[in-house]
C-alpha cells in the first residue's frame, strides 16, 4: 500500500483546497440556513473540471483517476458538504453509470453536458418503500414496444430540482424480480414528470432533495442503458462506486470538523492554559487524528482497488462505514472542544455535525454496509 501522491494528484488535491477556501466558505453558513443550492459554486466546479473527473476527455471530462476525485471530494467536504454531495452524485452515479453501460448515442448526447458541469444529473433508486430493500420497486416501467411507460415516486432525490437528466430505474417485469428491473434515462421536462417539493433537512441543506412524481410519463427505448433486466445490477454497480465518492465525502468532513477544533484548542484558555494543554482535550485530539489516518487509508486503498480493476465491493463498503462512523464522531467531539461557541453557527463545526449524519444514511445505510462486508468476508 503506498499512497504517495503524484505531482499531478498534488496539484489537483491544492486546486481543490484552494476552491474550497476562496469560494465556497464564503456564504457556505448562509446557504446552510436559507438551504440556497450552490448555483455559482456549481457552474465553477464544472469550469475546473470536478463535475467530471474520470469521464474521459473525448466526452469532455477531466479523465483522471478515482484517487484524484476523492481528493477533491476529501477537500470540497472539510468546507462544505452540500457542494461535494452534487459533485459526488454527478461523477460517481449519473456519469460513471452513463459512461460504463451507455450506449455511444447516450455519451454523446448527455456526457459533454453532464462532465462540463453545463447540466447535472440524478440517480433515482430510493422509494417511499424502498429505500435499503432497494428491490422492492413500485415504480413500473411498462415495455409498448418502442417506448417505456413511466409511473410512480421516487424519494429523497439529490440534485431532484436542479437536474437535467435522471436516471430512474423501475420496474418492468414483476414476475422476474430484480432480473425484471430497467434504468431509464429521463430528461427534465418531459410530459408527465413532476417535481416535489424540497426537502426541509437537518444537514447538507444547501442541496436540493426532492420527490419525483412520474404519471404516464413515455420515455423510448432507446433511454434504456444497458440490456433489459439489467437496471438492478446497473444501481448496484453503480453505488459500489459511488459509495467511494461518499466515504472521501466523510472523510473530509471529519477532517474539516478536526483542523477547526485543533486551531481553537490552541487559542481557548481555561484554567490558565489554552485548553489543549488539558489532557482530556488533547486525547481527544489523538483519537480523532488517529481514526482520520485509518479512514483516509481504508478511502485512497478503495479507490486504488478501483483504479486497479480490482473488486471494490468490500474495500468501498468499509471505507464507507468507517469514515462515516468516523464523520459522525469527529465533528461531534470537535462541537465538544469548542464548548460553547460549538453550538452557534459562526464557529462551523456544528453544521460539519450535521452534515456528518447523512454519511451514515445514504448510499447505503451503515448496517447495509455491514451486511456488505459480513457477507463478503463469510464467503471467501
Ligand atoms: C439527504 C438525502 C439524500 C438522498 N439522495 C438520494 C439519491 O440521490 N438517490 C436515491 O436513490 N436515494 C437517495 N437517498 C435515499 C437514501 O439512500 C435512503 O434514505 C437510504 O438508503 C435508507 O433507506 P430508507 O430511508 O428507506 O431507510 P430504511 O431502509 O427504512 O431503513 C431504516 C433503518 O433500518 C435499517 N435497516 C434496514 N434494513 C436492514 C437490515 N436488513 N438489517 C439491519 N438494519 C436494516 C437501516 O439501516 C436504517 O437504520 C437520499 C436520502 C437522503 C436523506
Amino acid at each position: 500500500m503506498n499512497f504517495s501522491l503524484t505531482e499531478e494528484q498534488l496539484m489537483i488535491q491544492q486546486a481543490a483546497r484552494d476552491f474550497a477556501q476562496n469560494e465556497l466558505l464564503p456564504g457556505v453558513i448562509d446557504r446552510d440556513e436559507a438551504q440556497k443550492f450552490p448555483k455559482e459554486q456549481v457552474k465553477q466546479m464544472g469550469e475546473l473540471g470536478f463535475l467530471g473527473m474520470m469521464v474521459n476527455e473525448k466526452y469532455s471530462g477531466s479523465g483522471l483517476d478515482t484517487l484524484s476525485y476523492v481528493l477533491v471530494m476529501e477537500e470540497l467536504s472539510k468546507v462544505d458538504a452540500s457542494s461535494s454531495v452534487i459533485v459526488s452524485v454527478n461523477n460517481s452515479l449519473v456519469c460513471w453509470g452513463l459512461e460504463t453501460y451507455g450506449t455511444e448515442e447516450q455519451k454523446e448526447k448527455y456526457l459533454h453536458r453532464l462532465a462540463t458541469g453545463q447540466i447535472i444529473g440524478a440517480f433515482c433508486l430510493s422509494e417511499p418503500e424502498a429505500g435499503s430493500d432497494a428491490t422492492s420497486q413500485k415504480t413500473t416501467a411498462i415495455d409498448k414496444g418502442d417506448h417505456y411507460v413511466l409511473n410512480g415516486t421516487k424519494n429523497w432525490i439529490t440534485n431532484g430540482g436542479t437536474a437535467e437528466v435522471y436516471l430512474v430505474i423501475a420496474q418492468t417485469d414483476k414476475e422476474k424480480g430484480h432480473k425484471g428491473i430497467n434504468a431509464l434515462i429521463v430528461e427534465k421536462g418531459t410530459p408527465g414528470f413532476e417535481i416535489g417539493p424540497k426537502e426541509n433537512k437537518l444537514g447538507i441543506r444547501g442541496s436540493d432533495t426532492h420527490s419525483l412524481m412520474f404519471t404516464d410519463v413515455k420515455v423510448p427505448k432507446e433511454n434504456r442503458i444497458g440490456e433489459d433486466g439489467f437496471g438492478f445490477k446497473f444501481a448496484m454497480k453503480t453505488l459500489a462506486g459511488g459509495r467511494i465518492g461518499i466515504a472521501a465525502q466523510a472523510l473530509g468532513i471529519a477532517a474539516g470538523a478536526y483542523e477547526l477544533a485543533l486551531q481553537y484548542s490552541k487559542v481557548r484558555k481555561a484554567f490558565g492554559t489554552e485548553i489543549c494543554n488539558h489532557q482530556a482535550i488533547a486525547f481527544k485530539l489523538a483519537d480523532m487524528h488517529t481514526k482520520i489516518q485509518a479512514a483516509r487509508h481504508l478511502v485512497y486503498q478503495a479507490a486504488c482497488d478501483k483504479d486497479a480493476g480490482e473488486n471494490y465491493d468490500l474495500s468501498g463498503a468499509m471505507a464507507k462505514l468507517y469514515a462515516a462512523e468516523t464523520a459522525m464522531e469527529v465533528a461531534t467531539e470537535a462541537v465538544q472542544i469548542h464548548g460553547g461557541n460549538g453550538f452557534v453557527k459562526e464557529y462551523h463545526v456544528e453544521r460539519l455535525m450535521r452534515d456528518a449524519k447523512i454519511t451514515q444514511i445514504y448510499e447505503g445505510t451503515s448496517e447495509i454496509q455491514k451486511i456488505v462486508i459480513s457477507r463478503s468476508i463469510l464467503r471467501d
